[in-house]
């Protein structure tokens, strides 16, 4: 084992990671990427199927990104955001507010512009930044004394304390119940598994998700009644939700239809929208942001991972000129959003992403990511013939397929048993790295991803399974 990856094994604590079988194995020491692939440090080449940790967008050592930072370097790195402008920071907030508005928005109903910008360093914090402000507007706009949060089942904004707050995986969560405010869940609209729509997989990848009546929609109503008491008092302030796919949940895409009519409830109630874009941002779902597929514009759009194309840990949560103006007023009021971390608006994160988003909006960066997409598709139907595929869901470049005991009946694999990590150790085995969520492996290939890398992939995936699967 190399130096690193003793020192690895004797310093470090990894996320997410259960330390007594970390320190049993031995650590694949990343040195070095280009494009899809990464290296480790014994020379063994992997494919970086989900995009490290669905950060990264247009491959490793991209040379225009390098060049932004390389060119930044050599002005300054950073510079306080507290009582400071600087010009990176500057430059993409106008990018981003505009990239949130395609000009198409113009005729959407319930437009709502985002036009200003709080930066941050991470999902979480960015949400964090969200879930104060949407306290703080509803309290000042709205005149409710206790401001709530609706959000979904499964679902996952990050790690701190108020994103934790809003989130609904009892695995990761429930032990720190005692920590959190409270925030009320509405059902998640996992077709796969929904109980208001058992539809009976004759065909395996024919399954009709559009024969419900939208009775998941029902708890996001009933959530906004407010009973008894003064209404004004307790109504709930903000929906948070992942726009067209939860991630963390395990890659469950909605039914269309569904965030836009969402969005209209949370309107009709004077709510806030606020889009956690986290995974989904930056053409993952085929389109610039999620949102925009079903034409809904929230009032919130929190932005991290793939802000600098996965460079460097930067994020920003993009908020309406209401909400911004309720934080306005004369110093002694004491209206000042009193919220800000050390690398707000980070000179060297802002140049890659403003250098990022540049590189999405060339007309042969969106054709490549459709043709990823499509062949991806094509691929993964190869994968219905799998006894354990129960289910393959797929939004623009994200992919979840979740492996179940038995496809007719669906039953899971129950989490102790690792499958899904058991696959992913096969798959790292034969050279491509991902992770899974409980029993759903995931693929996210990097934009660059060549049709022959995807298929690699793919196929290491299709045995993987075969092979964890025929041995037990
Ligand atoms: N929101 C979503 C939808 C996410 O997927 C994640 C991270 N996986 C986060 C928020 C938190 O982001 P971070 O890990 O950067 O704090």
């Amino acid at each position: 084992m190399s130096h690193a990856a003793n020192l690895d094994k004797k310093y470090i604590w990894h996320p997410f990671t259960q330390m007594k079988d970390w320190i049993k194995q031995k650590p694949i020491v990343i040195c070095e990427g280009k494009g899809a692939v990464l290296k480790d440090d014994q020379g063994n080449k992997y494919l970086d199927a989900n995009s490290s940790i669905w950060t990264n967008l247009h491959g490793h050592a991209h040379p225009v990104l390098n060049k932004a930072i390389q060119g930044q370097l050599t002005r300054i790195s950073h510079s306080s955001g507290l009582g400071l402008a600087n010009e990176p920071s500057s430059f993409l907030s106008q990018k981003l507010t505009r990239a949130a508005h395609p000009a198409s928005s113009a005729r959407w109903n319930n437009m709502v512009r985002l036009k200003k910008v709080f930066y941050s360093d991470n999902g979480s914090t960015a949400m964090e930044v969200a879930l104060k402000l949407a306290y703080e507007a509803a309290r000042r706009t709205r005149g409710i004394r206790h401001p709530g949060f609706v959000s979904v089942k499964g679902g996952y904004h990050g790690d701190t304390v108020g994103a934790v707050s809003v989130g609904h995986i009892d695995l990761f969560h429930k032990s720190f119940s005692g920590l959190l405010f409270k925030s009320k869940s509405v059902m998640s609209p996992y077709c796969y598994r929904c109980p208001h729509n058992r539809a009976t997989p004759e065909r395996q990848d024919a399954r009709d998700y559009r024969k419900c009546k939208w009775e998941c929609l029902d708890p996001v109503e009933s959530a906004f009644r407010t009973r008894g008491g003064n209404s004004r008092t307790r109504k709930p302030a903000a929906m948070v939700v992942e726009p067209l796919m939860q991630g963390a949940a395990g890659m469950i895409p909605q039914p269309k239809g569904w965030l836009s009519r969402v969005a209209e409830i949370v309107r009709g109630q004077g709510a806030f929208l606020i889009a956690d874009e986290v995974m989904t941002g930056f053409g993952r779902t085929g389109t610039l942001f999620a949102s925009h597929q079903e034409k809904v514009q929230p009032d919130f759009m929190v932005l991290a991972k793939g802000l600098t194309g996965g460079y460097l840990p930067m994020a920003a949560t993009l908020m309406t000129q209401e909400v911004f103006d309720a934080f306005l007023g004369d110093y002694g009021e004491f209206k000042t959003f009193f919220h800000g971390h050390s690398y707000f608006g980070n000179q060297l994160g802002s140049a890659v992403a403003d250098a990022s988003l540049g590189l999405l909006s060339l007309p042969d960066n969106r054709r490549k990511r459709k043709n990823l997409e499509k062949e991806l598709r094509r691929l993964l139907k190869g994968l219905w013939v799998l006894p354990q595929v129960g289910d393959i869901r797929q939004v623009g470049l994200i992919a979840g397929i979740e492996l179940v005991k038995d496809w007719k009946s669906r039953l899971s694999f129950p989490l102790k048993d690792q499958a899904g990590i058991r696959v992913c150790q096969k798959m790292a085995e034969k050279g491509v790295l991902t992770r899974p969520i409980g029993n759903v492996v995931l693929l996210m290939p990097p934009y660059c991803t060549t049709i022959a890398q995807v298929r690699k992939m793919v196929r290491v995936l299709e045995e993987s399974v075969t092979e964890v699967f025929n041995q037990t």
